[in-house]
């Protein structure tokens, strides 16, 4: 199951492809990598051409079982010949039963499904804002997000979005967010504002610019800043959640627990479906007609994500998370000590690693590792992402380190 196989190319189905999605498909990414996965299975990728890529960026840290794991194909089978969706007006059991499984699992109280991680972030933002209005304090409305934060891609996401080149184009944005930098808690503290300030949003491992994660002295007094303000702690875990970082939800390392936290793309292992969890008092803010989707925590969803839930859980994947992630920046460190200068810095937690660079080249360390049948991420110029699935093997770990030495010896 292991071992790539060889087949003969067919270049005329990728051409095809490429074709319809130039004339048919906004343009929003650009010259996408000259690629069409047609089948998956554990950390393996087969292309239109059967060429094989080993994956290590899991869809960016969403498949957590890796591809088509029989868990997640068995769920999407066996609930399809059940009931696939009906409106929320009624109750549904995997609904019910994937909130007491994140409850049961979790500092939350109580849960609402939604269908994508900004979706999740804008059910948090909402709660946190109807939480302060229902405590007759309209006026506590503002956000404090981090400088470098990335949390989804609606205009309210966007604008808690730290990140100039996400809001340019869309301005005036929603207001009422600022932003501080990450780790600069006295920066954190004058942001703060206890007659306006609703809540602060912070991830615990900043992923899309690059892996930074948060300190932990900064995170704890963050916790206790939010409090003396009567502000709510949101923290984004729809990268870092459930065993990414090798612990369920990231926020365990810490020794802090949010008033509210959002989660989205493990929860499904592919399937998509996001999800914001609150402790009591903050969830009971949410009242009748206050919040609604259509789609979301529809029977399929739902019952998927209690089969990713439930195997991360059941094969001790967090822990795996923790082990293998360790394991990977200890040789990382190796190699960094082979090609002297090339690797400036190994950060991360678990299996969620960022690769800085010495050298402007972390895009063509990607291709060459591409060539070479690996898939990473990249950000900017000097950064490599490494989020493999949390089920990937010692052996395919090597087998990656192998390929980038042999990148590292090419720039
Ligand atoms: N928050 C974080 C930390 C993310 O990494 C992402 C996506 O990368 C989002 C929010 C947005 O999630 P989605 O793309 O599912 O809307």
């Amino acid at each position: 199951m292991d071992e790539k196989k060889s087949v003969t190319p067919d270049m005329a189905v990728l051409e095809e492809i490429i074709a319809m999605d130039k004339k048919y498909y906004m343009n929003t990414f650009g010259d996408r990598t000259r690629v069409c996965f047609e089948h998956g299975e554990g950390l393996l990728l087969t292309d239109t051409e059967g060429k094989q890529y080993y994956d290590f960026f899991g869809g960016v840290a969403v498949d957590a079982l890796g591809h088509s794991h029989p868990a997640i194909v068995n769920a999407i089978k066996s609930q399809a010949e059940k009931i696939i969706h009906c409106s929320s007006l009624y109750y549904i059991e995997p609904q019910a039963r994937l909130a007491k499984l994140l409850v049961e699992n979790s500092c939350a109280d109580k849960v609402f499904i939604t269908n994508s991680g900004a979706e999740a972030n804008e059910a948090a933002l909402k709660l946190a804002k109807i939480y302060h209005y229902k405590k007759s304090k309209p006026e506590k409305c503002e956000f404090v997000t981090a400088y470098d934060s990335f949390h989804g891609r609606t205009l309210a996401t966007v604008a808690a979005t730290g990140q100039e080149k996400y809001q340019k184009p869309y301005r005036p944005l929603v207001t009422g967010f600022k932003h501080a930098p990450l780790n600069d808690i006295g920066a954190l503290k004058d942001a703060l504002d206890k007659d306006k300030t609703c809540a602060v949003m912070l991830e615990l491992v900043q992923g899309e610019s690059g892996v930074y994660p948060v300190a932990r002295d900064y995170i704890q007094s963050a916790f206790e800043l939010c409090k003396e303000n009567d502000a709510l702690l949101i923290v984004d875990e729809i990268q870092t959640g459930l065993g990414r970082t090798g612990k369920l939800f990231a926020y365990e390392h810490f020794g802090i627990e949010p008033d509210i936290f959002t989660l989205a793309k493990a929860l499904g292992s592919g399937f998509p479906i996001g999800a914001a969890l609150a402790r009591d008092e903050v969830a009971a803010a949410f009242g009748v007609g206050d919040h609604g989707s259509t789609f979301a925590g529809n029977p399929l969803a739902c019952a998927v994500a209690c089969a990713s839930v439930n195997t991360i859980l059941n094969d001790g994947l967090p822990q795996a998370a923790m082990e293998k992630g360790q394991y990977f920046r200890d040789k990382l460190a190796k190699v960094s000590e082979k090609h002297t200068g090339k690797i400036k810095e190994v950060r991360g937690l678990g299996l969620m690693i960022g690769v800085q660079l010495g050298l402007p080249k972390a895009v063509k360390v990607k291709n060459l590792l591409f060539e070479s049948g690996f898939i990473v991420g990249s950000v900017g110029a000097d950064i490599l992402r490494i989020l493999p699935p949390l089920i990937v093997e010692y052996s395919q770990i090597d087998k990656l380190l192998s390929a980038f030495d042999d990148a590292l010896a090419k720039i």
